[in-house]
């Protein structure tokens, strides 16, 4: 039976090879893979939905989700 990492999506032909494979990412932090992208979790001070974001969030700042941020990036601008 065919076992997917539910880490990475990688697939395996074994229950074995995926106990495997999951011990690599149980390594520390510093022996991972750094090319994926990290998102940190928030949750949107407009629609209070779960979203990520690319960057690290301020605590003292509203953080917005994809859907929202474009509405409070333009909402201050003057025209010119
Ligand atoms: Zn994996
Ligand atoms: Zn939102």
């Amino acid at each position: 039976m065919i076992q997917q990492c539910y880490y990475c999506e990688q697939i395996f032909e074994s229950k074995e090879k995926l106990y495997d494979h999951l011990n690599e990412h149980s390594k520390p932090k510093s022996a991972q893979i750094k090319d994926r992208k990290k998102n940190y979790p928030i949750v949107c001070s407009d629609c209070n939905k779960d979203s990520e974001v690319p960057f690290q969030p301020k605590k003292d700042r509203p953080v917005y989700c994809k859907e929202c941020l474009p509405k409070h990036r333009t909402s201050n601008k003057q025209k010119l």
